[in-house]
């Protein structure tokens, strides 16, 4: 019996991984659950899942939650605070953690699992493009084992030899072909887009994911932080990796080796897949996931990415060359910018426009240490800040950028 501890249970990931568990109570016990606020979810999810602990950062929720596992006798002990979620994260009964929080909040969580040599499933891809050395430094000193959630780099492990070491090239690999789906403004005319809604950039045509992730699929940021990511988890160089178009989103990524073969990972776009392979590996599992009708599907595609309507995944490529800090502060950017999108401040086409803005005011830094991240974090929300607030309401050029 393995103990699961999932950070972010609330969310997307964390509701599939639940449905998983549950197809397998023999095997796995889930542990402890944490969400930011939402005691409501918990509540349900104490109930179904009986986990030991959870924890809330909000500390009203928390108190609400305790009072009503108290009233329904259930023993959970509430934890609160964002420090409890490293608390979590380090439990001696939790051989697993599924790092599902959405963006820099899970940073620390995610660090504390790495060092306390856990199984770290990993969903939260901000904590990787942040501090993508700090993390697989834990990691192998602390004999954690690193599988990717995301379903492109789930679908990259599946195709590297078993042998792989976190952070390492493997011998005889060429390149890795990432797959992006296009998102939901794949033939939206580049005048259209500044005019698009919250609700249209979240209304993603393969995948039910939460509110952020859904804008950075629309501006292909998301692809952006994946090609980070894959750097990190395979050992491989921006120009090791090439980004595809593939509308369909059933090829979920390719490798290709030295002797010109290509393997690649298919499957329904369903994100239990990929987590019940990491829970599972090096076994296999059923997840629930129905058998891809490959006929019925006919014909796969494959194009290569609109750089000048899509502006996010060329600074992440920028980024991703320059290192460092810059990853970091290209995330805390568009963390503020999509935030910002999504409460209807700031125009969709104003994303790239505010993360170009910062990523030229804010200087980068070699990452030596924790602090040094936080720092580079910090700075790039209070840059964004000063940017959107400016910005708020206009409609920038997206190809010139209004700043320029
Ligand atoms: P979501 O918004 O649905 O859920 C986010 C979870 O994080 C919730 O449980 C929320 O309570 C928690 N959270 C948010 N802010 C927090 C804070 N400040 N402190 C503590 N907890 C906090 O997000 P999601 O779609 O499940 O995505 C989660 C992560 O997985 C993201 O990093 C995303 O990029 C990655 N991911 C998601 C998918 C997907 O299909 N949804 C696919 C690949 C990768
Ligand atoms: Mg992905």
């Amino acid at each position: 019996m393995k103990g699961v501890a999932i950070l972010g249970s609330t969310g997307s990931v964390g509701a599939s991984t639940l449905d998983v568990i549950s197809r397998h109570r023999e095997a796995l016990k889930v542990v402890a659950l944490t969400a930011r606020s939402n005691d409501a979810r918990l509540f349900e999810q104490c109930i179904a899942h009986r986990p030991e602990v959870v924890a809330l950062e909000d500390r009203t929720a928390a108190t609400r939650l305790a009072e009503r596992l108290k009233a329904a006798g259930i023993a959970t002990q509430v934890l609160r605070g964002a420090g409890a979620l490293e608390e979590v994260a380090r439990l001696p009964q939790a051989d697993m953690v599924m790092a599902a929080i959405v963006g820099a909040a899970g940073l620390l969580p995610t660090l504390a699992a790495a060092q306390a040599g856990k199984r770290l499933l990993l969903a939260n891809k901000e904590a990787l493009v942040m501090s993508g050395s700090l993390l697989i430094e834990a990691v192998r000193a602390s004999g954690a084992e690193l599988i990717p959630i995301d379903s492109e780099h789930n679908a990259i492990f599946q195709c590297l030899p078993h042998t792989s070491v976190a952070g390492r090239k493997p011998a005889g690999l060429r390149r890795i072909l990432l797959t992006a789906s296009g998102g939901p403004f794949l033939g939206t005319p580049a005048e259209k887009l500044c005019s698009v809604t919250p609700a249209e950039a979240c209304a993603h045509p393969n995948w039910d994911m939460g509110r952020k992730i859904s804008v950075d699929s629309a501006t292909l940021m998301n692809k952006g932080l994946e090609l980070i990511e894959a750097c990190w988890l395979f050992g491989v160089t921006p120009d090791d990796v090439q980004v595809v178009v593939h509308p369909q989103s059933v090829v979920h990524s390719m490798v290709e080796y030295v002797d010109g073969s290509v393997l690649a990972q298919l499957g329904n776009p369903d994100m239990r897949t990929p987590i019940s392979h990491a829970l599972s590996w090096p076994e296999r599992w059923e997840s629930g996931v129905e058998s891809l009708d490959i006929v019925g599907l006919g014909r796969l595609t494959f194009q290569e990415p609109d750089l000048a309507r899509f502006p996010c995944l060329r600074l992440a490529q920028q980024a991703a060359r320059a290192g460092g800090t810059l990853p970091a502060i290209l995330n805390a950017a568009n963390e503020a910018a999509v935030e910002s999108f999504l409460c209807g401040h700031l125009n969709f086409t104003s994303i790239p426009v505010v993360i170009e803005g910062v990523l030229n005011c804010v200087g980068a830094m070699p990452v030596r240490n924790l602090e040094s991240v936080l720092a580079a974090d910090h700075a790039a929300r209070q840059a964004a800040a000063k940017l959107i607030s400016r910005l708020e309401g206009a409609t920038p050029d997206p190809v010139a950028g209004a700043l320029a």
